[in-house]
């Protein structure tokens, strides 16, 4: 039990929430990083690479079916003729398969590669991707041979908390690029200073995909989003 407070002329001052993904994350020089230069923040899925495409062919290695039918990833894997969507727990074991060992056979997007290597020229480039952790390896690689092969961290849930920890840490102007709105939305909380754009690589995905134009820039074109990022941190 606490001592009760008789003597207090003023209201303490608000606890600050605790500042932890901040603290941990990693330091921009360590990632080899310049923090007088402007900073690019990238997520690998949806953005840099297809991956309901690549989930869905290696679904497909197992019997199953990926039905792209809402923006979602477990409510959309089938047993071949059947019309309720897998349970979400065995579409999520599928999921975290798929990163250790089939997600290196993913498409690369169109142009990404190429609008990231001109922002590099300007900019420092650092790849933001919620994978689990035992599909680092495969991701790096990945990243590698598709001329990626920029620093990468790993995340678990929303991304602004740690793009704002590395967006603090540089002097020059910071772009955050995404799929999902969640983690846009996270970053405006977090660090609304840096620029936000949404990007949705498959075709298929990008009627469902929900946008907020108002909040976010939605740009589905890696030429186009290039050029959009360059401006926002020139
Ligand atoms: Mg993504």
């Amino acid at each position: 039990m606490r001592e009760p407070v008789v003597d207090t002329p003023h209201p303490s001052p608000p606890i600050p929430a605790p500042s932890l993904p901040r603290a941990r994350a990693p330091q921009i020089e360590a990632l080899g990083l310049d923090p007088a230069r402007p900073l690019v923040i990238v997520d690998v899925d949806e953005v840099l690479g297809h991956f309901m495409e690549g989930f869905g062919t290696f679904l497909a290695t197992r019997g199953l079916e990926f039905r792209v039918e809402r923006f979602a990833l477990f409510q959309n894997i089938y047993r071949p003729g059947e019309d309720v969507h897998l349970a979400v727990e065995e579409g999520r074991r599928h999921f975290d398969d798929f990163f250790r060992y089939g997600s290196g056979d993913m498409r690369v997007a169109e142009g990404s590669a190429n609008a990231l290597r001109q922002l590099s020229e300007k900019a420092g480039v650092v790849i933001l991707t919620n994978a689990p952790g035992q599909g680092r390896l495969a991701r790096a690689r990945w990243l590698g041979r598709h001329g990626l092969d920029y620093p990468l961290l790993l995340n678990t849930g929303p991304k602004g908390p740690l793009a704002a920890a590395l967006a603090d840490q540089v002097r020059g102007p910071a772009a955050f690029i995404d799929d999902l709105l969640p983690n846009l939305d996270s970053v405006a909380d977090t660090a609304p200073k840096v620029a936000r754009f949404q990007h949705v690589a498959d075709p298929r995905l990008r009627p469902l995909a929900p946008a907020a134009p108002d909040r976010h820039t939605r740009i589905d074109d890696w030429d186009a989003l290039g050029l959009a990022i360059a401006d926002s941190i020139a």
